[in-house]
């Protein structure tokens, strides 16, 4: 991601991190992306009774080489997961998904061959937001969740180091199948 990545660990990245962390988390673009019912919900977020521009966030780019975060807002078909990969993949970096409501999550109550069961399979997810569908208020708070997520991102050498950590505590997870939950 250019200079960042070749600055020095220490109090002055630290300082840096801070900085680009507070301009990244006010001026996220979300795209123009709704799939189902709870894209609704969605745009009722930029309605004055929300005011998502409250966050610097009022201006949904209707391309995804101006946006910086994909709400998915429904059911994902799998003949959609393509599109969506595509338009992940024309976003530039840095970049955040939000997986807005059951359906987008897991699938929900589609379990079928239709429907994918999980954003997750197709692009990396920062946020995960249950309901069906959510509240616009719900979806707020998981914008404003990510925001702290951007706040706090590693830049440069902690980046290195904060992915390797993630990566050890995937490996060392209970694997999903053997997560009984309220069966157990
Ligand atoms: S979670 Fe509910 S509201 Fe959202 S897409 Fe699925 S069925 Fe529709």
């Amino acid at each position: 991601m250019g200079i960042e990545e070749k600055l020095p660990a220490g109090i002055l990245l630290t300082t840096v991190e801070q900085l680009a962390g507070y301009m990244r988390k006010s001026s996220v673009w979300p795209a123009t992306f709704g799939l189902a019912c709870c894209a609704i919900e969605m745009m009722a977020v930029g309605t004055p009774d929300y005011d998502i521009a409250r966050f610097g966030m009022e201006r949904f780019s209707a391309t995804p080489r101006q946006a910086d975060l994909m709400i998915v807002a429904g059911r994902v078909s799998q003949k959609m997961a393509p599109v969506l990969r595509q338009v992940y993949d024309q976003m530039p970096e840095p970049k955040w998904v939000i997986s807005m409501g059951v359906c987008a999550s897991s699938g929900g109550m589609f379990n079928n061959y239709a429907i994918v069961q999980g954003v997750d399979h197709i692009v990396p997810v920062d946020v995960y937001l249950p309901g069906c569908p959510p509240r616009p208020e719900m979806l707020l708070n998981a914008i404003i969740t990510l925001h702290e997520q951007i706040q706090n991102a590693p830049l440069g050498v902690n980046r290195v180091n904060a992915a390797h950590a993630a990566e050890a505590a995937g490996l060392a997870a209970t694997p999903t199948h053997d997560m009984k939950g309220l069966l157990a």
